[in-house]
């Protein structure tokens, strides 16, 4: 079974429908998807459609930007209720601090000498639920600015470039927390990626974070080297944490992240499951159900 636990849709900044995404799984041989949009749920009923359509496995997931000590820190959640109130709450104050930082990445850019407007970055995230710097990219590459999202990254969007726009993001302790009490397991994102400003969390970092309730380490991404996975993997067998693997696929936003470029092992996506129905158990919330493959 071909397991690939993290993935973006047009619902956040992918280029795919969930559908899309579906077909794309089929025909990359992936059997199971965990649908993973950035701060939205929003895509799952159409991944349940899809995936029952297409006889495919589908994990419903969300995933979060965090901050943990200065730090920019991705959380992936699964299988959460989805209208667990604080959880909601939050995910406003994520949408509020997306939509005031559009303005001011355009301002900065226009600035550069770059001219784009809001009505530009907003067309292209007219199906998302929010926006991000993908859109902002997408925005430069249509004017014709730059040839493509990693160009646009690399050069102004990135952390350090200079129409790099913080935005508010939730403490992961706290995140952890509420993602536990809506039912759902959380795993961190791409621990050691070029994720911003992420400083390399280490043993007792994550033995810290697994006492406040986290389930796993995304091992197998794209972001980390060979020696990087090799210690991250120890790691997570010193401290239990189930070790996954996934492409971070956005369709054609993101090179070198096709679907199933890594895979989560089946016995570690059991023990993934095992924990989420504990901890669905623990809540007393209604949570989502997992879709096997036909
Ligand atoms: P935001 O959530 O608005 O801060 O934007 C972060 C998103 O930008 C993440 O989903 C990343 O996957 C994406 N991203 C970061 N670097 C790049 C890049 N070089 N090319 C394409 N997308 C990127
Ligand atoms: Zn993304
Ligand atoms: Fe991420
Ligand atoms: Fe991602």
């Amino acid at each position: 079974m071909r397991i690939d636990l993290h993935t973006h849709s047009r619902v956040s900044d992918g280029t795919d429908t969930p559908s899309e995404l579906f077909e794309a799984a089929r025909l990359a041989g992936v059997d199971v998807v965990g649908l993973t949009d950035h701060d939205t749920t929003d895509g799952w009923d159409e991944a349940y459609q899809a995936a029952e359509t297409l006889g495919l496995g589908l994990v419903p997931g969300m995933e979060l930007s965090t901050q943990h000590q200065g730090h920019s820190v991705h959380l992936l959640a699964y299988l959460h209720d989805p209208t667990y109130q604080p959880l909601c709450e939050e995910i406003d104050r994520i949408l509020e601090g997306r939509d005031g930082r559009v303005e001011r990445m355009v301002s900065v850019l226009s600035g550069l000498g770059l001219p784009i407007t809001v009505e530009d970055v907003l067309a292209e995230s007219a199906d998302a639920v929010s926006t991000g710097r993908p859109h902002v990219a997408d925005a430069l590459v249509r004017r014709g600015l730059v040839l493509d999202r990693d160009e646009a990254f690399s050069r102004f969007l990135a952390w350090g470039r200079p129409a790099y726009v913080e935005r508010y993001a939730p403490d992961l302790v706290s995140t952890i927390a509420m993602v536990s009490a809506a039912g759902g397991v959380t795993v961190i994102a791409h621990p050691w990626g070029r994720s911003g400003v992420s400083r390399r969390l280490d043993e007792s970092a994550f033995a810290y974070l697994k006492a406040q309730g986290l389930s796993g380490i995304e091992v197998d991404h794209q972001d980390h080297d060979p020696a990087m996975r090799v210690q991250l993997e120890a790691i997570a067998h010193n401290l239990d944490l189930v070790v996954t693997g996934s492409s971070d696929y956005h369709g054609r936003g993101k090179k070198d992240h096709e679907l199933g470029v890594n895979l989560t092992a089946p016995e570690q996506f059991e023990a993934l499951l095992e924990r989420a129905k504990a901890v669905a158990a623990a809540s007393g919330r209604v949570t989502p159900t997992v879709v096997m493959p036909r």
